[in-house]
């Protein structure tokens, strides 16, 4: 049986933080721009993210989890879309948007932000030793 992964969207497989900091700074008046339309729809993949969504999906049973922002309705359909352009339209029934991440039964969650709860091994994406998706992918291959 292949062993099942969970990748996180926001700051794992999309550049959440970027956009964040350039829409701060083009609108300092705007305080959540995570709420305006088109925000999660428009995240810029981050390096290497889409290459290795792919080759995981061939070894391990891959969902995209991911937490939404509640405030803003938008965001759980600009999820779906942001994966259907960037991963294909397959991907898009891999998708589970969920604020408790611990409830799900896995071997592997990569996210950037810790989940006590889960039961699997966490890796948390951008912090030494899982910085970058090479990274990632390095740890992977002997899992
Ligand atoms: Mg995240």
């Amino acid at each position: 049986m292949k062993k099942r992964i969970y990748i996180d969207m926001d700051n794992t497989l999309c550049d959440y933080r970027k956009a964040y900091l350039a829409a701060r700074k083009r609108e300092p008046e705007t305080h959540y721009p995570q709420s305006q339309y088109g925000f999660f729809a428009n995240l810029e993949p981050l390096p290497q993210a889409i290459a290795a969504y792919h080759h995981l999906a061939k070894k391990f049973e891959v969902y995209i989890l991911t937490a939404p922002s509640y405030l803003n309705p938008l965001c759980y359909t600009e999820k779906r879309v942001w994966i259907e352009r960037h991963l294909g339209l397959e991907a898009t029934q891999h998708l589970i948007i969920c604020k408790r991440k611990g409830l799900l039964k896995g071997d592997f969650l990569i996210d950037d932000l810790p989940y006590p709860e889960f039961e699997g091994t966490q890796l948390l994406f951008g912090k030494a030793p899982y910085e970058n998706w090479g990274q990632v992918l390095d740890f992977l291959e002997i899992a």
